[in-house]
């Protein structure tokens, strides 16, 4: 058994204790925790300055991105984003696969124990396999023309396949609701029936025009790539009707990634829609790409379950999730550390069911790490992660 005392500590299944105690296994299962110094000395106990929290919850990767590091310039909108991303995707497999691993060890010094990754191709399966992350793959399809919706569902189901076959959570999901033919967005639904779906959402101002106004900057450039947007051009939809509430029962779990220009009238229809809805924010990203953070206050008054994703080294420079809290609480200050933890801890394990990730809770082994160079219970640019227990 070890004994942990820290300045804080946030357990997210209670109100945060000052000087508290937590006792866990030598395993990192939590037994108990309070603010009553132990009744025994047959334990030293470890002494930490900072905040104790579980560990965090990614719920939005690209691992098979992460050789992009700076490839490209930030602040050049979605549109050129997207438009760059296939053109630097190549890269050979083993670079990658050495990339990803690299990559996953940071994760795990960054205290991340579980990943939403979206995948387009196997090529993660070993790092996935050999990691100490826990790793659910979105295997993730776009596709405008109609007429090759089904060769790529099959594809797409084969490698839902691979991952189940070496153990591995996987589910189908479509990119974008900009990006997808009506026939594919069927079919992946079709396929997917009850397990966890993710979608890229309202990332760009141009993906409402394009739906609402049939023109923008993102219509201008697929239909340059000379893509069939016929079914989305000026649909009388906005993108969320288009792509989720005319397919989807309200029961669905669904994981709607950026949101960064959601109004509260897409958000009420969503809300409206759906029991359970999670709101992935990915803020650094956001910065990188478009310069604009989503309407926290908005998302607040709302209620919306949120969770955290680091996005890809495509949009970022760092996958941890304590920089993307930084980030939010340097524009949002009053936001509470505890709610930022809720969203980068909690609310992504409930997602994904991780029951025990996420909190405290005696018998959880949801990792231990310790949050310092704090201020009091706030944040500070030199805040940094150490992982007591895994
Ligand atoms: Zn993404």
């Amino acid at each position: 058994m070890r004994i942990l005392q820290a300045s804080y500590i946030i357990p997210l299944n209670a109100a945060p204790i000052a000087k508290g105690y937590l006792y866990i296994e030598d395993d990192g299962t939590i037994i108990h925790m309070g603010q009553e110094a132990p009744i025994t000395d047959q334990f030293e106990v470890e002494v930490f300055e900072g905040i104790l929290c579980p560990g965090f919850v990614n719920t939005h990767c690209h691992l098979e991105l992460s050789h992009m590091k700076g490839m490209i310039p930030e602040d050049s909108g979605l549109p050129s984003f997207i438009d760059q991303i296939p053109k630097q995707r190549q890269k050979s497999t083993d670079d990658l696969v050495a990339v990803m691993k690299r990559v996953d060890c940071e994760m795990h010094e960054a205290g991340i124990v579980a990943v939403g990754d979206i995948s387009n191709s196997d090529v993660s399966i070993p790092v996935k396999s050999e990691s100490t992350i826990r790793y659910h793959s979105f295997v993730e399809l776009f596709g405008l023309n109609k007429s090759e919706a089904s060769q790529l569902q099959e594809e797409g189901e084969k490698k839902v396949k691979k991952f189940e076959t070496a153990d591995l959570s996987a589910s189908l999901v479509p990119h974008a609701p900009y990006s997808v033919s009506p026939s594919l967005l069927g079919g992946i639904y079709n396929h997917s029936k009850g397990s966890l779906l993710s979608i890229h959402h309202q990332e760009t101002r141009s993906e409402n025009e394009l739906f609402m106004k049939g023109k923008g900057d993102l219509a201008d450039v697929l239909l340059k790539k000379e893509l069939d947007l016929s079914a989305h051009l000026n649909c009388g939809k906005n993108s969320s009707d288009f792509s989720l509430i005319s397919y989807l029962p309200a029961h669905q779990k669904i994981l709607l990634v950026h949101n960064t220009y959601s109004t509260a009238k897409d958000i009420d229809r969503v809300m409206k829609h759906f029991e359970a809805a999670y709101w992935c924010t990915c803020p650094k990203a956001n910065w990188y790409i478009e310069r604009r953070l989503p309407d926290y206050h908005l998302w607040r008054e709302k209620g919306l379950k949120i969770t955290l994703g680091t996005d890809s080294l495509a949009s970022n420079d760092t996958l941890s999730i304590l920089d993307e809290m930084k980030l939010i609480q340097k524009q949002y200050p009053n936001i509470p550390t505890d709610e930022l933890l809720s969203w980068a801890c909690k609310n992504g394990a409930d997602f994904f069911d991780y029951k025990t990730l996420g909190s405290f809770k005696a018998g959880n082994k949801p990792g231990v790490i310790l949050i310092e160079k704090v201020d009091g219970l706030q944040l500070t640019p030199e805040s940094k992660v150490r992982v007591l227990a895994h």
